[in-house]
């Protein structure tokens, strides 16, 4: 399957019968508090990959030069996503309206939204670049 070949409904599908396969959950759902910790782990394991990497590292990531790092993430990023297709299945979320009502949601928000964070991004900069400094 590729992106351009299968459908949100058909992944949240292919999930839940893995899930049916292997015994776990009921019908092939999982208690959806436990779903979404373990998405957190998953998230956390796609997060590790990052850690301690140096700018030029994520440039190389970024850029291709890195193909069994890419390899790590892309499959860290595949077990995040199966958590959310089995949350999304669950609860009966619909991922595409849910996206879609996001957007929206982002493109409602005020530039004073972006400005005030961007503020505060500088002056959280600024106090670890003076805490560096002492
Ligand atoms: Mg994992």
């Amino acid at each position: 399957m590729r992106d351009d070949e299968a459908t949100l409904s058909q992944l949240k599908e292919a999930v839940r019968a893995l899930c049916l396969d292997k015994g776990w959950g009921e019908d092939g759902e999982q208690n959806p508090q436990h779903v979404a910790m373990a998405m957190t782990v998953e998230m956390s394991e796609l997060l590790e990959n990052f850690q301690w990497l140096e700018p030029e590292g994520v440039r190389a990531l970024w850029e291709g030069k890195d193909p069994a790092r890419r390899e790590r993430v892309a499959g860290e990023f595949a077990d995040v996503m199966m958590y959310g297709l089995q949350l999304a299945y669950s609860l009966d979320i619909d991922i595409a309206a849910e996206v879609e009502k996001k957007i929206a949601a982002v493109r409602g928000r005020s530039d004073t939204y972006y400005e005030d964070k961007r503020r505060m991004r500088e002056r959280f900069e600024l106090d670890q670049r003076r805490k560096a400094s002492e």
